[in-house]
């Protein structure tokens, strides 16, 4: 059996479909992004970065392919 690399199938970073808390609204981020996002809809602060893996403040979140 040969070995699936894992790596190829799950990058550490990718595009993550999110929707805001207090709205609904959706939209597309990356998951390790470098600057605050906040919602078109509302305002509310969606994704807050941390040097790494950016902290994600939805109940929903979907990757991209
Ligand atoms: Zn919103």
């Amino acid at each position: 059996m040969p070995q699936i690399k894992q790596l190829v199938l799950t990058p550490r970073s990718s595009f993550l479909r999110i929707k805001c808390p207090k709205c609904g609204m959706e939209r597309i981020v990356f998951s390790n992004s470098k600057r605050k996002i906040y919602c078109e809809g509302c305002g509310e602060l969606l994704v807050i970065p941390t040097g790494g893996k950016a902290i994600i403040n939805s109940q929903e979140i979907k990757k991209v392919d």
